[in-house]
């Protein structure tokens, strides 16, 4: 991994119009409904439920990523809405997904995408091209239908709720074919944006392979440094001293990594996004910093390889600010299949690990 210079892509958010960021055109973005690649094997509402409180996730962000053997290919981040699911430590608040499909495939052209929105399309459409339904809420799988008209759709029992007191009571009073009404503001969907990358430039004292380097060298540091309780026979005075001393040069090197962190990113400081297959993350903290194996291998057996980190400034852009608690993180690193397994016909889970923003270093 570190022997060979991969260009890291920063990703930045940016208005754009609705059509835009719609399937055919195989966009990354932010919010809004997800833009499914595969109509094969879509993650069904179990799939798609928080670890943590079991409600339906809301679509965070996609990333459009092809790589070699894949033509197209794109990861799907999702969240819960529930600040009280993303506790410090917590993931399982989170879910991700990669999809693939080769160039000739039965959905899309195979040249590129159409450079126009495309006439007389419903902007408000809930069926996708195999004629699947989609939750009005959410946009993910709607297995369930509304028993009078049979014509909305969701995913859960809870966003027909939501959907029937925001909008489908009169509709469906009204007999009126819903499929042809613009979906209500549930509150439920994050605020949709563009997600244009472009590769990261380093002033020349900050290279890629010294920052990684050095974060390794320093969690080792870190770690011999733990007061050891084999001694316990020593007086007390001198482990008292010796434990200061640990705390205050635990202290001095988390720091160090904040300050490093805060560096690298200060040339870019609205960057939200850090895509590098392959590469390194950058961490906030040097406090709970996944080992090898804290991530786990594919279903498929291989070992999973980072692939991108979500930073904490994508929050500002969220609208999730609140006097209580918000949903909150430091980084989110997201681990794929490094062996990119087969996910043509299905949505294969992928994992992402969390780092929480330390609260003494902020
Ligand atoms: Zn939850
Ligand atoms: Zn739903
Ligand atoms: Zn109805
Ligand atoms: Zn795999």
């Amino acid at each position: 991994m570190a022997a060979s210079i991969t260009v890291m892509e920063l990703g930045f958010v940016q208005e754009c119009e609705p059509w835009r960021l719609r399937s055919p055109q195989f966009p990354s973005k932010v919010g809004g409904r997800p833009a499914w690649l595969g109509e094969e094997g879509l993650p069904g509402p179990e799939r798609l439920q928080c670890g943590v409180c079991k409600k339906p996730l809301a679509f965070l962000l996609q990333v459009y990523a092809p790589c070699t053997g894949s033509f197209h290919r794109t990861l799907y981040l999702f969240a819960c809405r529930d600040p009280a699911c993303h506790r410090a430590g917590e993931n399982r608040s989170y879910k991700v997904f990669r999809n693939q499909l080769p160039r000739k495939n039965e959905t899309y052209s195979y040249g590129p995408p159409p450079d126009s929105p495309p006439p007389g399309e419903d902007p408000a459409s809930f069926q996708l091209k195999c004629g699947l339904q989609l939750c009005r809420v959410c946009g993910c799988l709607g297995p369930k239908s509304c028993s009078r008209c049979h014509k909305a759709n969701y995913c859960d029992r809870l966003h027909q709720l939501i959907d029937w007191r925001a909008q489908h009571k009169v509709v469906c009073a009204q007999e009126a074919d819903v499929r042809g009404v613009e979906a209500a503001d549930h509150g439920f969907l994050f605020p949709e944006y563009e997600l244009v990358t472009e590769p990261e430039e380093l002033d020349c004292d900050t290279s890629l392979t010294d920052d990684s380097t050095m974060s390794q060298m320093d969690v080792e540091s870190m770690s011999s440094n733990v007061p050891s309780n084999l001694e316990s026979s020593l007086d007390d005075l001198k482990l008292n001293e010796d434990d200061l001393t640990a705390m205050a040069k635990h202290e001095s090197e988390d720091d160090k990594a904040f300050s490093r962190f805060k560096k690298r990113i200060s040339v870019e400081p609205e960057q939200v996004l850090r895509y590098c297959r392959g590469g390194d993350p950058l961490w906030i903290s040097l406090q709970n910093v996944p080992a090898e194996n804290d991530i786990p291998n594919c279903e498929c057996g291989a070992k999973r390889a980072f692939e991108f980190q979500v930073m904490p400034q994508l929050l500002n852009h969220l609208k999730v600010d609140s006097l209580q608690e918000s949903i909150d993180w430091g980084v989110l690193a997201v681990y794929t299949c490094a062996a990119n397994c087969n996910a043509e016909t299905c949505y294969v889970e992928e994992f992402l690990w969390k780092q929480d923003v330390s609260v003494d270093t902020m």
